[in-house]
């Protein structure tokens, strides 16, 4: 293959989108209307979903309206924070220097993801003049670090609109190699509430950190019963499910048994095991622990509460979407990723679904996160192929 080259649109909308600060908690709106504008531009209108106080939205727009059904490229407009990390160029300045790995676009979100968005962009009218019997949607969202809070709303739109997407590409970081699993990422909290008393008088009291202590305890139990039992799905970093607490909050004096406590903890299954089923059984070993703190104080006991439930996502090396991906990325194989994406969202919405996008996850979140130009080249060529493509099998 001949090596494709980057236009000068593509880099110039990477550079804008990366120069816009879309961290999560932040608005995404200036990212937006500079999408929504673009396809205005074109003749293209765009459907938006709001985040409830209308400080975030969705964009869903289909290129080749008429056409029968269309293929998502699917991205998220936010990005992580970068408080505390060691950079040594500006987060928002997106660069072009040279890098370990040849001449790169620097800053947060050049890998993950705004450079598959820019470039999705910038090949709209690429799209518009297709003579592909399928559209191309553009479905770019909210609140994805945090959650896959946004794309929800994007999908309950286009099932109440009667949208009914053919295909799903989801441009993450895999160095443009289609990847067609990932585990599932599952979030929650549990707030203790137990008894407080002199330290002294502890038949009296019920002490919360020692409750959740014994919660976490299970937690941890079930972690190495997968490691242990689970069978194995190879080709994962881990091939087993994993589980780990990640924040703990109690206490508030040496002398004084805690009425509260408080922790994070998640599960990482297997596209083939259930987070829902563990969580259900942490929840049953908590309960199971509350007759004993009731009889002391009839409030105790647990509450929980769910953070994030991202579900893993599992396709196939024989979809339609899978073959159409290797071919247009020139690759013999797919992979599989550890991170969690929306696929497993638009798949369970019945939308055969791949992974494939520029860049290296390991640069993703880091300080000094860059995409290499040569891969916003092989990206562009990707969609380039993706336009004169003229059946999908
Ligand atoms: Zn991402």
């Amino acid at each position: 293959m001949p090596t494709p080259t980057l236009s000068a649109q593509g880099l110039e909308f990477a550079q804008a989108l990366v120069r816009m600060n879309t961290v999560s908690e932040n608005s995404n709106l200036a990212l937006i209307d500079f999408a929504r504008e673009h396809l205005a531009r074109l003749g293209v209108t765009s459907r938006l979903t709001w985040n409830a106080e209308r400080t975030k939205a969705n964009l869903f727009a289909t290129l080749g309206e008429g056409k029968p059904a269309g293929v998502i490229l699917s991205g998220h407009t936010d990005t992580v924070p970068w408080d505390g990390q060691a950079w040594t160029v500006d987060p928002l300045s997106a660069v072009v220097q040279d890098g370990p790995q040849g001449p790169s676009l620097y800053g947060r979100g050049a890998a993950d993801m705004k450079s598959f968005i820019a470039l999705a962009l910038a090949n709209a009218e690429r799209f518009l003049a297709s003579d592909a019997p399928f559209a191309v949607h553009f479905a770019f969202s909210y609140e994805e670090e945090i959650g896959c809070f946004g794309v929800r709303e994007l999908i309950a739109d286009l099932r109440d609109a009667g949208i009914r997407p053919l295909a799903c590409i989801v441009g993450e970081p895999t160095m443009m190699v289609p990847a067609i699993a990932h585990k599932g990422v599952y979030r929650y909290r549990c707030c203790v509430r137990g008894k407080e008393a002199h330290s002294s008088l502890t038949p009296q009291s019920v002490n919360a950190i020692e409750m959740a202590a014994r919660v976490i305890g299970k937690v941890r139990d079930m972690a190495e019963g997968f490691e242990a039992r689970e069978p194995r799905y190879e080709g994962f970093d881990v091939p087993f499910s994993t589980a780990s607490v990640g924040q703990f909050h109690g206490g508030i004096a040496d002398n004084v048994v805690p009425r509260d406590a408080e922790f994070r903890y998640e599960f990482r299954d297997l596209p083939t095991a259930d987070a829902r089923a563990m969580q259900a059984e942490v929840r049953a070993y908590a309960r199971s622990l509350e007759p004993a703190m009731k009889k002391v104080a009839p409030d105790t006991g647990f509450a929980f509460d769910t953070i994030c439930e991202i579900p893993s996502f599992l396709g196939a090396a024989t979809d339609p979407v899978t073959k159409l991906a290797l071919r247009l990325s020139g690759e013999a194989r797919t992979t599989l990723v550890a991170f969690g994406t929306e696929a497993g969202l638009f798949k369970n919405a019945g939308i055969p679904t791949v992974v494939c996008g520029p860049g290296s996850i390991t640069q993703a979140h880091q300080p000094d996160e860059y995409v290499t130009i040569e891969q916003l080249a092989r990206c562009e060529a990707f969609l380039r192929g993706l336009a004169e493509t003229r059946e999908i099998a």
